[in-house]
């Protein structure tokens, strides 16, 4: 054999084992930026965290032109979790649906499905984006029974195509639903420590847990800090005369009313049967009692209906302290949050004393009888059931 073809022969098998090599290293990448994605989704605790990561992140980081989600969430429990979640862009990005219609591309296999989309699907998976032109479909699965979809969309026809395999993309789908349903249980768990489940405004203990972090922050920033309690006046009158379904409504108005009247930062809580707990991050004593008045004047104005339809009016009975930080360095919040509680309750109990429906001022004090309270509004409704 002459050395010519060898040497052709010879440069054919370098340049196959050039195409190998860099083909061998594109797999590895590819290989990896998966590995790392299912560490990220591993790493998610917050169920609103796990959505950005699959409608935002997945979106730049496997260089998709459209991501959406459904869920199958037929009792709304998932919904419910999110709270303000607000879904990013377009519309639809992610849906909750009661019933598996809008799954039913995946029956009867449900197998990851890819290629052309799905005739009619446009505008429920992509919000009717005519660009893209590729889709995978991932069916979501938990003990056999789908619980979602995943829907990746490419403006390249190319993207997804039925020759090729997508051995990662099933097992990604399979480590998303994993991740869904994990933290779905997380945040449940969470709720059902931290959350008042009548009022859906934060229990008891939350509020114990948070004023020590209010404080706490409140000494770093050298702002004041308001405590606000507030009891529901001649509560036991609307279980006695409409029935104690009827005074559960009212309890959930109350933690609907005052989440919808104050600040994100403000702390609702739902300190007993018919007391409700604030704290309010920056505000004095000038701005405490303005919040606390207003409160107690809207909630006044508040039309509660029976069971019967009878309609009624309630009024509240509200105590104000504030403290504002004195330069002095603490440890232990625990002692100040007592203090603080414990005048704000005394206030409740002598705007009680004083009529009902009012707001009363105690300014903080370390110890010892607290101070002469200061009064706030006329009652409006004599704290008579209207
Ligand atoms: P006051 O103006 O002095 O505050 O009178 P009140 O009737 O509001 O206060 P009282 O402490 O006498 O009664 C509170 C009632 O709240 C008694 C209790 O049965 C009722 N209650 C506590 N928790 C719940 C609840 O979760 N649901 C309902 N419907 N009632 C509750
Ligand atoms: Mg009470
Ligand atoms: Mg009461």
């Amino acid at each position: 054999m002459s050395q010519k073809p060898l040497e052709r022969e010879n440069r054919e098998l370098k340049r196959t084992i050039r195409l190998m090599a860099s083909k061998a290293e594109r797999n590895d990448a590819i290989i990896k930026s998966f590995f790392d994605m299912e560490l990220k989704l591993l790493s998610c605790t917050r169920l609103s965290d796990l959505l950005d990561l699959l409608l935002i992140e997945f979106k730049e980081y496997f260089r998709l032109n459209a991501v959406s989600l459904i869920l199958f969430d037929p009792e709304q429990a998932a919904r419910l979790l999110l709270d303000d979640y607000v879904p990013p862009p377009p519309a639809n990005s992610l849906r909750f649906v009661k019933d598996q219609r809008l799954l039913s591309f995946f029956h009867p296999n449900k197998r990851l499905s890819v290629g052309e989309l799905p005739g009619g699907m446009r505008p429920e998976l992509f919000n009717n984006n005519q660009q893209i032109q590729s889709c995978a479909l991932l069916p979501l699965i938990r003990d056999n029974c789908l619980i979602g979809s995943l829907h990746l969309g490419s403006h390249d026809p190319n993207r997804y195509s039925k020759q090729f395999h997508y051995d990662y993309i099933q097992h990604l789908a399979s480590v998303i639903s994993i991740c869904i349903e994990n933290s779905i249980i997380q945040e449940n768990l969470r709720r059902l420590s931290t959350i008042d489940m009548l009022t859906r405004v934060r229990n008891r203990r939350a509020f114990d847990n948070e004023i020590l972090q209010e404080l706490s922050r409140a000494v770093r920033g050298n702002q004041p800090l308001g405590c606000v309690f507030i009891d529901l006046d001649y509560f036991k009158l609307v279980n006695d005369n409409y029935g104690h379904q009827t005074g559960d409504r009212v309890l959930r108005a109350t933690g609907t009313f005052l989440k919808n009247q104050l600040r994100k930062t403000d702390v609702i809580a739902r300190y007993g049967g018919e007391e409700f707990a604030l704290l309010l991050p920056d505000c004095d004593q000038t701005q405490s009692m303005q919040v606390a008045d207003t409160l107690r004047e809207r909630f006044s104005q508040l039309v509660f209906k029976a069971d019967d339809g009878t309609a009624f009016r309630m009024s509240a009975s509200i105590g104000v302290t504030t403290y504002q930080p004195d330069g002095s360095i603490t440890e232990d919040f625990t002692p100040l949050s007592y203090r603080l509680i414990q005048l704000a309750d005394q206030a409740v109990y002598d705007a009680k004393s004083r009529g009902r429906n009012r707001v009363i001022y105690i300014p903080y004090s370390e110890k010892g009888v607290a101070s002469t309270p200061v009064t706030a509004a006329t009652p409006l409704i004599d704290g008579k059931i209207a």
